[in-house]
């Protein structure tokens, strides 16, 4: 049987879970977190044809060649598309390229690079998206990156990790000033068919994944799970998990502000600070 994509049913898709978990309004302006590859490009591309106010925002993680294709990319493309571009330079941000975090910091922390880029990630991201006036900050996580962390969580032995996972991230939790809220309007979409649709596309980008990820634990999970699982049965983990902790909370403690660089934080010192400024 031929596989035929239809774009309209993925960005009919998107519009549905915008509406149905109120992710964003017409009238707001959009950040949309920006890697370079498949996902982010198509995720600003289809909100841009909506008619949402977008906003592309990328972070320079020093990678080498592979960044500087991914900046040249962006910048191209965004241009063809017509929305702004801000690229934020991490090394004028926090002092250090992503490597050095990757490979010293996270190493004395005794956690995965991967696990630290994502909170180095977060922190610049929401920093900036407010710095801009974003209402909304866009990632592209799709339904196999969701997928994946309910199973990672269980083969940890805690799936509770994963409470107020959604197309809104906390789930409308009281998140606290200065957090920009996340939303995943691919959150439904399974991976295929976003690869699908950017290929159909033409989008010229690299399709390959971050070299750093060879090897991690998210890549071994994303392997097997891709040989054992339909799309169906993927969205059937992500839906019987959030119907399952409806109404839990991730965490009593009150979100307040981080003594050190005053980002929201739970905790006295923010994740972030607690990494970066070990040294
Ligand atoms: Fe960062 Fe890992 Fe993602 Fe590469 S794969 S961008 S190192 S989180
Ligand atoms: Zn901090």
């Amino acid at each position: 049987m031929v596989f035929v994509l239809n774009f309209m049913d993925i960005e009919k898709k998107i519009t549905e879970t915008i509406i149905k978990y109120k992710l964003m309004r017409k009238s707001d302006k959009v950040v949309v977190a920006l890697s370079g590859g498949k996902d982010s490009t198509s995720v600003l591309y289809i909100l841009k044809k909506l008619g949402y106010d977008v906003h592309g925002l990328m972070i320079d993680l020093y990678l080498g060649e592979w960044s500087d294709i991914h900046k040249k990319n962006m910048d191209r493309f965004c241009g063809e598309i017509g929305v702004p571009l801000t690229i934020v330079d991490m090394k004028k941000e926090i002092g250090q390229g992503i490597c050095f975090v990757k490979a010293v910091l996270a190493k004395k922390k005794g956690l995965t690079g991967c696990t630290v880029c994502g909170i180095v990630k977060r922190w610049i991201l929401n920093r900036w998206a407010r710095k801009m006036g974003a209402d909304v900050i866009v990632t592209g996580h799709n339904l196999d990156d969701e997928a994946q962390n309910v199973l990672m969580n269980f083969l940890k032995g805690n799936i509770m990790l994963g409470v107020g996972q959604g197309p809104a991230t906390g789930n409308g939790e009281n998140v606290g000033d200065g957090f920009v809220q996340r939303v995943k309007p691919l959150f439904f979409v399974p991976e295929g068919e976003i690869l699908s649709y950017a290929r159909g596309k033409k989008f010229d980008i690299l399709y390959e994944r971050c070299p750093c990820a060879l090897g991690t634990y998210r890549v071994d999970t994303r392997g097997w799970m891709r040989e054992a699982l339909s799309d169906e049965e993927k969205l059937g983990i992500v839906e019987g998990f959030m119907e399952s902790v409806k109404g839990f909370k991730r965490s009593e403690r009150k979100v307040g502000k981080c003594e050190v660089c005053g980002e929201v934080s739970r905790g006295k010192i923010c994740k972030f600070c607690d990494i970066v400024k070990c040294i």
